[in-house]
């Protein structure tokens, strides 16, 4: 699904360059559950955003789904993330003057799917995130833990083939992150592939395996024993 070789990024900041991503080498299959730690300014975001094409690598190899992402333009970049990729963000990035139906349905709206097909599509995924009675309402009359859902049944709705998280529970509750890493762990059960960016240990967890990045590198790359939220 995904292929990371010797992959570098440096960010250059004027006088200095600095060297964030020093030969990253990582594989996800399809269905994995991978949460990645690291320290503060550690590279998880710039990893992550490599990964999920809002970024680009400096040198390496990045396949996504057999496909070789290098040097594409804004037009094939914003393609392939709309047909690969689902984001979840800590912040939600919901729009404030769209309901929560409307949030939803907006990544069907760049594919051109027909509005009938669009709002029906996205009542069923706001249904699937627990939402069904929420749809008229905007971002700012829900909880933190209700615009997660709507973020995430937004990633969902064009069936991606990764989802792509940084700290999606950061800004939440630990009862409200609980019920998140539930939801998201059931939609990994029905197949779907996440990466989730965090520095919670409890999150980390509640994932099947577990990076840690350290000094431009991958520090522990392990299998875990996910702790089942029931
Ligand atoms: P993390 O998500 O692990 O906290 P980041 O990937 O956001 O770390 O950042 C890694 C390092 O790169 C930090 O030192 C950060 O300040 C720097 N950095 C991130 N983005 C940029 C940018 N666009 N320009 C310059 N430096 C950046
Ligand atoms: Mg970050």
């Amino acid at each position: 699904m995904l292929v990371i070789k010797d992959l570098h990024k440096s960010y250059d900041t004027g006088k200095s360059k600095l060297h964030v991503l020093k030969g990253i080498n990582l594989n996800i299959g399809e269905g994995e559950f991978v949460s990645i730690m690291g320290s503060s300014g550690s590279g998880k975001s710039t990893l992550l955003n490599i990964i999920g094409i809002l970024d680009e690598k400096d040198s390496g190899i990045y396949e996504l789904d057999g496909i070789a992402i290098e040097h594409l333009s804004e037009i094939r970049a914003a393609e392939y993330r709309s047909k690969f990729l689902g984001f979840i963000f800590q912040s939600f990035n919901l729009i404030g003057y769209k309901n929560a139906l409307e949030n939803v349905a907006l990544p069907l709206y760049y594919q051109d799917v027909p509005r009938k097909e669009r709002n029906k599509r996205a009542m069923d995924y706001l249904e699937k995130v627990g939402l069904a009675d929420w749809a008229t309402h905007m971002p700012n009359e829900l909880s933190g833990g209700q615009k997660q859902r709507v973020a995430i049944a937004r990633a969902l709705i064009t069936d991606p083939k990764v989802i792509l998280a940084d700290e999606p529970t950061g800004a939440l509750d630990s009862k409200t992150t609980y019920d998140i890493m539930k939801l998201l762990q059931e939609i990994n059960n029905n197949g779907k592939t996440i990466i989730v960016v965090t520095h919670e240990p409890d999150v980390a967890a509640e994932t099947k395996r577990n990076v840690v990045l350290r000094d431009g590198i991958i520090e522990s790359d392990t299998f875990i024993t996910q702790r089942v939220l029931a």
